[in-house]
């Protein structure tokens, strides 16, 4: 009994990275539009996006290089993901950023569900991982990312925002 306690007690201890991690997201009036669930792949990030109250069309959607989601503008998110200093675009024979990731299309309803995939960012230690000094978030756009112009495919303003950040 004293055994398992001891190593319960020890696993306590050590911070270990999760493998799962929530984002919740925002609006620029600060209202909850949904949740990002990340997981863990063997390669890359799984990104199961379930949000609502965005304008229906096609939206970008992008990784940032900080962890603040300041509203009105979410400036404060930075710029993409970009630890292998690339340019932008999915389409980008230079490209890809890191944080680049597939338009997100939204119903009339102003629903999206979406599985997208991050394959060069992880939750784990180490040169891409999200969990950075400044931290990392993840920003929608007004306009579609026409996953080639410099910096951000040309996707207008940023709507909405949300840290990606560990539980305490
Ligand atoms: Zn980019």
């Amino acid at each position: 009994m004293l055994l398992i306690g001891f190593v319960v007690l020890l696993a306590g201890c050590v911070e270990e990275n999760p493998k799962k991690l929530d984002v919740k997201i925002f609006n620029a009036d600060g209202d909850s539009l949904g949740t990002i669930k990340l997981e863990e792949q063997a390669k890359g990030l799984k990104l199961k996006v379930d949000l609502e109250g965005l304008e229906p069309g096609v939206h970008g959607i992008h990784i940032h290089s900080v962890g603040k989601c300041k509203a009105p503008d979410f400036k404060s998110a930075g710029n993409h993901y970009n630890p292998d200093d690339k340019e932008h675009g999915l389409l980008n024979p230079k490209g890809a950023h890191a944080g680049d990731l597939p338009n997100l299309i939204v119903k009339d309803s102003g629903k999206v569900k979406a599985t997208l995939t991050a394959k060069d960012v992880t939750l784990r230690e180490g040169k891409t991982t999200l969990f950075t000094q400044k931290g990392t978030s993840i920003v929608v756009n007004q306009n579609q990312d026409d996953g080639m112009t410099q910096p951000a495919g040309d996707s207008g303003k940023r709507i909405a925002c949300g840290v990606i950040k560990k539980r305490k």
